[in-house]
């Protein structure tokens, strides 16, 4: 036997258990072996029951007087016992599990693992894991036992003894890496195969956190060097240079209508220098909401169109290209007046193509011959048909919302043998420890700055079951100095899901405490056209009070709504949370944010951040924290962002992962003595590529 093997070869596997260890991926030794505990159970630790404490506790004892209870109310059941120990006895209760009823056997022990606490003024042990004292002895003779993820699809004690089988095979385990030399002090085990057996069979809480130490190293190492070497390839294509004329720049921002913030130099200064280069940029701009990310777009755009190069703006929705198509319309139109007739260049010929655009065809024929300089659009423009005379320049703005494939479909549209500079933007800030790790040594800029005169938001959260009546007069007051209002419900897809309410009944309620207000709804289902007409509406301020689902989301600007309304704002998620409030505050008036909640209890923690907040990279942390890479990056990584073993909070690992990475990468070649870290490394690179 070796690592190789099927799983039917392992002791105590018969066809039935390997039909159910199959289906979850686990088809050979190694697979077994490199299923790594989850979490572990300390049963060293446990609380005799006359010292317990709220809290997480574990409890050893028997349980008996076990029974069901059924609730009519929401057909709730409750199943009851009472635990003893030799020093008392307390109650436990689980909910909706009506099998524990008959799960125990009340003469023998178990471990039992759950919250103690106060409910309905007694103390009770909720919802339990039972784990019988004799299987953790059997397998675990220090009492620290490994837990698996309920995946494995089969008992973990049946896990166990597997496990517990394959012992002389750890010995088999190749290292993965180069660990010898670089490796950290810190990380403490000797080899791979050391490693991966103190993680399933640990002596110590010790034992086991440097056993997770090496194996986090070592996944982190693969992901900053997978990013390390997308990065190389990248640099291995040619672009087009697109020099820095400084007189030119120096005279556009002189006219425009605004002064740049420092960090908009910053940024326009980086960026502009990455064109000047023969190898593709590929940066990111992040800037909070409102920061002014478009402005330091066009400039980039206007560099592009001074050595007749095409650039490309692809955005997420057609009302924002048009936004932006209008904006950028306008501020060019502005400079073209201020430099006269008689100015030595030429400011871009810009476009729009989104699916509403009447003569597509048309207009597509003058973007293959080179008569438009500056497309902006949505994912009309990667459409095959859509061929360009010579871009050079492709920006996304928030590149979150595109996928892989996407992102790549534009940037094959450059000219043969060339890649186009890719400038990236989001309002999603990616955080530091996510930049290093996933995504490499990627090009950052920040507009960590806000335009001057800018109002703070102020955020409260309603409830709305008590406090919704408390909105309207402030509503009203704001309506009365013709200012507008942005509502926003979610609207369930499916049909049998939550208890939101949707848009239409929402604007009818609404309509009915403010009869003269004049409404506007605005929902996913509704028609490009229909979005478009009543967006307009409301930029023109003939609608006042938008009532809306988060398509309104991304980008637009309507500086004169200074109140958003969010129901159901426990259901968001920061980022998007954060993203709705930027709808608000963008002009020179105060504004507010209200995040009404229906449940009873405390608002989460995600809603407290929001209270305390508006600083986006602070609350992308945050986020990050809470859901974890797959949840927030998702859409963009196909969601195998999430690290199995190393988390974002290792930040000595992630340091010295990455210059350990920066050095082996110098000599490339090393990467063929190692078959099984090629391999690793190249899937890697597939979902962590940014362009
Ligand atoms: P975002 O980063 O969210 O895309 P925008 O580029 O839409 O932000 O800019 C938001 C608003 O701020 C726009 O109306 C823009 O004209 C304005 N703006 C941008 N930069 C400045 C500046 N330096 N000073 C004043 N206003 C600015
Ligand atoms: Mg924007």
């Amino acid at each position: 036997m070796d690592l190789s093997s099927p799983i039917e070869e392992v002791k105590g596997v018969g066809p039935k258990t390997a039909a159910l260890l199959r289906r979850v991926n686990l088809c050979t030794v190694g697979d077994l072996i490199y299923c790594l505990p989850r979490i572990y159970e300390n049963y060293q630790t446990t609380t005799n029951i006359e010292d317990l404490h709220p809290g997480k506790v574990i409890i050893r004892g028997k349980i008996s007087d076990l029974h069901v209870v059924r609730t009519s109310r929401k057909r709730l059941t409750i199943t009851q016992g009472v635990i003893r120990d030799n020093t008392g006895a307390v109650r436990t209760v689980w909910f909706n599990q009506p099998y524990r009823a008959k799960q125990f056997d009340e003469k023998r022990e178990y471990y039992f693992t759950g919250k103690y606490e106060l409910k309905n003024g007694r103390y009770q042990l909720t919802s339990p894991s039972a784990t019988l004292v004799q299987d953790v002895e059997s397998t675990a003779s220090s009492g620290f036992q490994p837990i698996y993820s309920a995946k494995s699809a089969i008992k973990p004690q049946m896990f166990h003894k597997l496990i517990d089988g394959l012992r002389p095979q750890f010995a088999k385990i190749p290292d993965l890496l180069p660990l010898t030399k670089g490796k950290p002090d810190f990380v403490k085990q000797g080899s791979r195969a050391e490693a991966l057996y103190n993680s399933h069979f640990p002596e110590s809480p010790a034992d086991a956190e440097s056993a997770r130490e090496y194996l986090a190293y070592e996944e982190l190492f693969e992901l900053i060097l997978a990013a390390k070497l997308n990065k190389q390839e990248n640099q291995r294509l040619k672009s087009i240079p697109l020099p820095f004329q400084a007189e030119f720049t120096q005279c556009l921002v002189k006219y425009l209508p605004f002064r740049l913030t420092g960090a908009q130099r910053r940024a326009t200064w980086e960026i502009l220098q990455d064109l000047e280069r023969p190898l593709p940029m590929n940066r990111l701009l992040q800037g909070d909401v409102g920061s002014g990310k478009t402005i330091v777009a066009a400039l980039a755009a206007a560099q592009a169109t001074l050595h007749n190069y095409q650039t490309a703006l692809l955005a997420p929705t057609a009302i924002l290209a048009t936004q932006h198509f209008e904006d950028l319309s306008r501020l060019f139109r502005n400079l073209e007046r201020a430099l006269g007739p008689n100015a030595p260049w030429r400011l871009p010929r810009i476009a729009l193509l989104t699916g509403a655009t009447s003569n597509k065809r048309q207009l597509k024929a003058a973007v293959k011959n080179g008569e438009v300089d500056f497309v902006i659009g949505t994912h009309a423009l990667l459409t095959d048909d859509t061929n360009f005379y010579s871009l050079a320049l492709c920006i996304i703005d928030e590149q979150h919302r595109f996928g892989v494939g996407q992102r790549q479909k534009l940037l094959l549209k450059s000219p043969e043998n060339t890649a186009p500079h890719l400038l990236s933007m989001t309002a999603t800030p990616i955080p530091r420890s996510l930049q290093l790790t996933v995504f490499g040594d990627l090009d950052v800029s920040m507009l960590n700055e806000l335009p001057p005169g800018r109002q703070p938001i102020v955020t409260k959260i309603l409830s709305e079951i008590s406090q919704r009546e408390e909105l309207y007069p402030k509503m009203r007051e704001l309506l009365k100095k013709n200012q507008q209002i942005y509502w926003i419900c979610q609207v369930i897809e499916e049909k049998n899901a939550s208890t939101a309410t949707p848009v239409k009944i929402q604007a009818k309620k609404l309509q009915e405490i403010f009869p003269k207000v004049k409404i506007g709804i605005l929902h996913g289902k509704m028609k490009p056209e229909e979005k478009d007409k009543i967006m307009n509406d409301f930029v023109e301020n003939k609608i006042q009070l938008l009532v809306s689902t988060t398509v309104v989301e991304v980008g637009v600007n309507v500086p004169n709504a200074n109140m958003i309304i969010i129901q159901d704002s426990e259901n968001y998620g920061l980022a998007q949370l954060h993203q709705l409030r930027g709808r608000v505050g963008r002009g020179d008036q105060p504004a507010s944010c209200f995040l009404l909640t229906t449940g009873e209890g405390k608002p989460s923690k995600r809603l407290r951040e929001m209270e305390k907040s508006t600083d986006g990279f602070h609350l992308a942390e945050v986020d990050l924290k809470i859901r974890g890479p797959g949840e927030i990056y998702g859409s963009m990584q196909h969601g195998e962002l999430n690290l199995q073993i190393a988390s974002l909070n290792d930040t000595a690992l992630i340091s010295q992962a990455g210059l350990h990475a920066a050095q082996f990468i110098k000599d490339a070649e090393k990467l063929a003595a190692y078959p099984e870290l090629a391999r690793r490394i190249k899937r890697y690179q597939q979902i962590t590529t940014l362009n």
